[in-house]
Order: C-alpha cells, then structure tokens, then sequence
C-alpha cells in the first residue's frame, strides 16, 4: 500500500483510525476496478451510505464533495457506490465488516493489508 498517501490521508482526516482505513482500502478497489489510472485526474461521481469516518477518505482521494460529486445518504451503511465518469464504469464497494476479534490498531492493518475479499464485497453497476 502507499504509505505515504496513507499518512497524508491521516492528516486530513483529523485521525487515525479503522473506519478510515475502511474508505481509504474502498477507493483503492475502485481505483483498479474503474481502471483509473492517477487519482488526481479522475472524474469520479461517489454516493456515500455513511456520512462516517469512511467518507473522509473518497473527499481526500478522488477530491470528491457535496458541491460537486459526492452524495451521503445516511443509512449507516459502510458502503460506496463509485462512477467513473471518463468510461461509463461503476460499482459498489461495500465493507462486509471482520468476524475476527481484533484490537483497533490490527484491525486497521487487515483492512489496509489482507486481500480485501474477504471483508469487501464488490458489485458492478449498469
Ligand atoms: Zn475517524
């Protein structure tokens, strides 16, 4: 993973903790699944369905706001729909949550590290 976007995404953030880690581990799924290639020239459109930590992540990566092209529905939901607008692409990445009891600090690294598989769960949009 790349630290030091990771560090800067801290900064902004206000804090580290798992539900960041969450939005940050959700915007690089979307990345490679929309095919983007720098997240600084991507034209993506997200829905948020927390209006949690997570969200911080899509406002600092893809430069995502309410102004322009990010939607919170509040429903408690840790999950994002993310729309490519350069190829028509999209999906929904949603954190399935970790069944594992783990302290604050593991659970962070399993979701910036393990194979997301197992704790995201990915549907394509049409
Ligand atoms: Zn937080």
């Amino acid at each position: 993973m790349d630290q030091e976007l990771w560090m800067k995404s801290i900064e902004f953030h206000g804090h580290e903790c798992p539900g960041l880690a969450i939005g940050f581990r959700a915007c690089q799924i979307a990345k490679e699944a929309l095919e983007i290639e720098t997240l600084e020239e991507a034209d993506i459109a997200c829905i948020s369905e927390t209006e949690k930590c997570p969200v911080d992540a899509v406002r600092f990566l893809f430069g995502c706001t309410e102004e322009r092209n990010l939607t919170i529905k509040r429903n408690g939901v840790p999950a994002f729909s993310f729309m490519n607008h350069e190829n028509g692409m999209g999906i929904r990445v949603m954190f399935k949550g970790i069944k594992e009891e783990l302290d604050r600090e593991e659970m962070k690294r399993k979701i910036l590290q393990d194979p997301w598989e197992e704790f995201f769960w990915l549907m394509d949009l049409i």
